[in-house]
């Protein structure tokens, strides 16, 4: 990946966490291992974070991709170039070829080369086999991983988001690959007609940008896994004074105009997190969960857990069944008959009156104690929601109590809900960026702002220069 850092408490950045650590070289394993790893990892990207859908902007990014390929010696694998809707300004690489950007990256940068320098970094990880190994601690690791045939059933439903944080794939490379990346990625850039000093710019917009979102400056530390910005700058200074500089004009010259709208933050449509409530515009759905617990949310689920990880559940909607009843019975039909004893089927009704559904219960004795486990069909809103949840006989009562109280949102609370996107805008005569921010209503911070235009905001600008503000809208 192009930066790894902590990221934590930047609100943006809501519970995206960067996991950086050492991982072993895949170089025993011959490729088929590395497609069949990537292509595995990259399923989990789509289903953890989801791709952004734009034809245009991903046609432009992977264009550039291919533009550097066509330079590329030795090209193991079919590469694959996606955009991820995601607040973190990041890149990544899985094994086998398939290359992610982050929507949040776009904004901070201010050229094709630039991006083409960062993909490029990316492909030689992928190529030169950096192998990515798949981070897998749960935030739920106790009741979750007590083994058991009832629970071994409600794990498969829970589905994936309490097995790797949204972000399990950026495991973080040696210092050694990191080098690599940045000293081939140059020459890559280079060899495809693209500025290698572009990186250089481009990682140190990052670094400040990232500094400005988290409040900390990035410290030179000996333990850290990852190079401290202006070391790898200095390194790719000496490798650039090697390669020939024979620059071919970029693909499209107005960078950030391509990425006109791009989202910036996280996609509301998955439902946004506001303290312990989660509102879902898509689904139309208000959640409120307990005052310690953690909440998550990944394309097409919410969950919680509480701190004590003694209780957990998990929304989501239904899409395999139309009805509550059929998706119930087929949901016993399943289950082992050595096992049916331990499984309950009842009717739940909301306190107000306003849905019923099915609800299927099991319980199941573990050296922890009895575990009880719960999946309820619930039509909510012309659609059938599939809400599972496991927990101990204690928590019983604090589930109930999260069904119970759900409902759809008020007025008020969708017209609350907004999407954040980038927009280049055209400076005017003797404007500067403090002017062209009020004028366009931009909704990032100035300091921000100033970071991802390299600009300060007195400073006036060259007319019809193109600046990149961030605006928002009402989510529908
Ligand atoms: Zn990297």
């Amino acid at each position: 990946m192009i930066l790894c850092k902590k990221l934590g408490g930047f609100k943006l950045l809501a519970f995206l966490l960067v996991f950086c650590l050492y991982v072993g070289e895949a170089s025993s394993q011959n490729i088929e291992y590395d497609k069949k790893l990537g292509k595995e990892n990259a399923q989990t990207v789509k289903e953890q974070m989801g791709i952004y859908n734009n034809p245009a902007m991903t046609a432009y990014v992977r264009s550039i991709g291919n533009r550097l390929l066509n330079h590329l010696d030795n090209k193991l694998f079919d590469y694959e170039f996606n955009l991820v809707p995601s607040a973190e300004p990041n890149a990544f690489a899985l094994p086998g070829g398939y290359i992610f950007v982050t929507t949040g990256l776009i904004p901070i940068l201010q050229s094709e080369d630039e991006l083409a320098c960062i993909i490029a970094h990316e492909i030689i990880h992928s190529n030169n086999r950096h192998s990515v190994k798949q981070m897998r601690k749960g935030i739920l690791p106790g009741l979750l991983a007590i083994p058991g045939a009832i629970l071994g059933i409600v794990n498969d439903n829970l589905g994936s988001i309490f097995q790797a944080p949204s972000h399990l794939m950026v495991a973080g490379y040696s210092r050694k690959y990191e080098t690599e990346a940045d000293v081939e990625g140059v020459a890559l850039a280079s060899a495809a007609g693209y500025d290698p000093n572009a990186l250089k710019a481009a990682l140190t917009r990052m670094t400040k940008a990232i500094e400005v979102y988290t409040g900390s400056e990035e410290e030179k530390s000996y333990f850290s896994d990852h190079p401290y910005t202006p070391d790898r700058v200095t390194k790719i200074d000496k490798e650039i004074a090697e390669v020939e500089i024979k620059t071919t004009p970029p693909i499209q010259e107005q960078f950030a105009k391509q990425f006109n709208g791009i989202l910036f933050g996280n996609d509301p449509k998955y439902g946004v997190i506001d303290g312990q409530i989660i509102m879902n515009p898509t689904l139309n759905l208000y959640l409120n969960f307990p005052k310690d617990w953690s909440i998550a949310i990944e394309p097409g689920r919410m969950a919680g857990v509480s701190s004590a990880q003694d209780a957990a559940i998990v929304f989501a909607e239904e899409v395999e069944f139309k009805d509550a009843e059929t998706a119930a019975n087929t949901f016993i039909k399943n289950i082992p008959p050595n096992q049916q004893q331990n499984v309950m089927k009842d009717v739940y009704k909301k306190p107000d009156g306003s849905a019923t559904g099915s609800l299927i219960a099991m319980k199941e004795s573990t050296k922890e104690g009895l575990v009880f486990a719960h999946v309820l069909w619930l039509p909510h809103q012309n659609k059938l929601l599939k809400i599972v949840a496991i927990s101990t006989k204690e928590q019983l009562t604090t589930l109930k109590g999260i069904v119970d109280n759900m409902r759809t949102l008020n007025a008020k609370e969708k017209s609350s809900i907004y999407s954040r996107y980038m927009t280049a805008v055209q400076t005017t005569d003797g404007e500067s960026l403090k002017q062209v921010s009020s004028r366009t209503d931009n909704q990032l911070p100035m300091n921000l702002l100033e970071a991802i235009n390299d600009s300060k905001e007195a400073e006036v600008l060259e007319k019809n220069s193109w600046v990149k503000v961030i605006k928002k809208k009402a989510y529908k």
